[in-house]
Order: C-alpha cells, then sequence, then structure tokens
C-alpha cells in the first residue's frame, strides 16, 4: 500500500493565506522534493485492455510523462523549487514560470492520472466522498455525466477535473494545457481528486477523434479507491 502524507501549511492563494492540504500523490517518490522521479506503473502496460491499449500507455507513461519528469527537473534545477515538493511548487509559481507551469502540472497531473486508474477498479465511490458526491451533484450518473461533458468540452490540450475546494465542496471544473486546479492563478482552485488527460496523445491511437469513446472508456478503469484516500485523508 502506498504511504501519503498530508500535511497542512500555509500557501499564498488569491491575495490571502490560505490553510490548504499539502498532498503527496506520487506513488514511487512520495512527498519527495525535486529532482524528482519517474514514477512506476503500479500495473503492466497492457493492463488497461480494451479500455486503454498498451500502446499509447507505453508512449503515454514511458515517453510523455517521461519527458515531463526530465524537464521539471531541468526547469527547477538552481532555483528555490528544486527542494519543494511538487504541491508547493505548484501552489507557488507565477503563470510566468512557463516551463515549471507546463512540466510541473504535467508531472502532477500524470501522477495523479496514472494513479487513479486500475485494472481492478473500484467503480463506483462509497462512504464520505459518495456522500459529498451525492450532495453536490445530486446522484452519481449527474456526477459523471457534468465531469464527462467537462472533457468533451475542452478545446484543444487540457483536462477535466473533478475537485473539492477549500470549503469542501465538490466542483467539476476544466484546465488547458498542463494547468491544474492546484495553481494559484486557476480560475476555479481547489484539490484534484480525479483528473482525465484529454490531451491527444491520450487516446488518438485508439480513439483517433472519438474523444467520448475514451472517456466512457476511463470510467471502466477509473478506481474510485485513489479518490477516495485523497478526500478521507483532507
Ligand atoms: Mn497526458
Amino acid at each position: 500500500m502506498r504511504r501519503r502524507k498530508f500535511i497542512y501549511h500555509t500557501a499564498l492563494v488569491s491575495g490571502g493565506l490560505l490553510a490548504l492540504p499539502n498532498l503527496g500523490f506520487a506513488f514511487t517518490n512520495d512527498f519527495k522534493e525535486g529532482p524528482f522521479d519517474l514514477p512506476k506503473l503500479p500495473y503492466a502496460y497492457d493492463a488497461l485492455e480494451p479500455f486503454i491499449d498498451e500502446q499509447t500507455m507505453r508512449i503515454h507513461h514511458g515517453k510523455h510523462f517521461q519527458g515531463y519528469t526530465d524537464n521539471l527537473n531541468k526547469a527547477i534545477e538552481g532555483t528555490g523549487f528544486l527542494k519543494m515538493p511538487i504541491e508547493d511548487i505548484l501552489k507557488n509559481i507565477k503563470p510566468t514560470d512557463t516551463a515549471i507551469r507546463n512540466n510541473g502540472g504535467g508531472y502532477y497531473n500524470h501522477d495523479l492520472f496514472f494513479a487513479s486508474l486500475s485494472p481492478d477498479p473500484k467503480k463506483i465511490p462509497t462512504g464520505k466522498l459518495m456522500d459529498v458526491i451525492l450532495r453536490d451533484f445530486g446522484s452519481y450518473n449527474a456526477f459523471q455525466n457534468q465531469l464527462s461533458q467537462a472533457a468533451l468540452s475542452v478545446f484543444g490540450s487540457g483536462w477535466a477535473w473533478l475537485t473539492v475546494n477549500q470549503d469542501g465542496l465538490l466542483f467539476i471544473t476544466s484546465t488547458h494545457n498542463q494547468d491544474n486546479p492546484l495553481m494559484s492563478f486557476s480560475s476555479n482552485s481547489g484539490i484534484p481528486l480525479i483528473g482525465i488527460d484529454v490531451w491527444e496523445h491520450a487516446y488518438y491511437l485508439k480513439y483517433q477523434n472519438k474523444r467520448k469513446d475514451y472517456v466512457d472508456a476511463f470510467f471502466n478503469v477509473l478506481d474510485w479507491k485513489h479518490a477516495e484516500e485523497i478526500y478521507d485523508n483532507l
């Protein structure tokens, strides 16, 4: 079982000091400072077949995620960000820190994405997280439809998110490129519980232009255990 640490600290967000949980998502170098390693997949490249194909997984994890990792390490070298966990880096960068924004976002987002998938997923949440999904969306189907719609509505490359805000409310949002809701300049900030990668590199080999088929397939390998673990430790 992967161990995660959740340490409250303060971060400068939207002009004020807010207490935000410091989440350690990385599944091999948990809560580690840079330089960062590529987290190993906790399942085989072909384990998510037929929903996500082996070749896509090999390239997505072995090339794209590796690239974000390497370029993040280059970007933080010799800066004050080197000795920060990735969550703190994302909370503290400015919009103009382009290389760290793109590659740090890419690192964090893919860590969450791959850790949220499983060949043996828990397909429906239970417990506290399910309670707030029902409270904030009305039904599980309404939630899934909203997240799917957000994923389908991203124009170009980006992500759709299930996020919890500082008041504990769940909301769906989307971001472009490798931005995510932890970034203080995000229009809807909070802590991501689930992220759907809708860059074409995530699905094009198998699904081509049929993003909806990929999003539907995503829900077949989405393991709610991971989101529940994040939520339960907030
Ligand atoms: Mn990706």
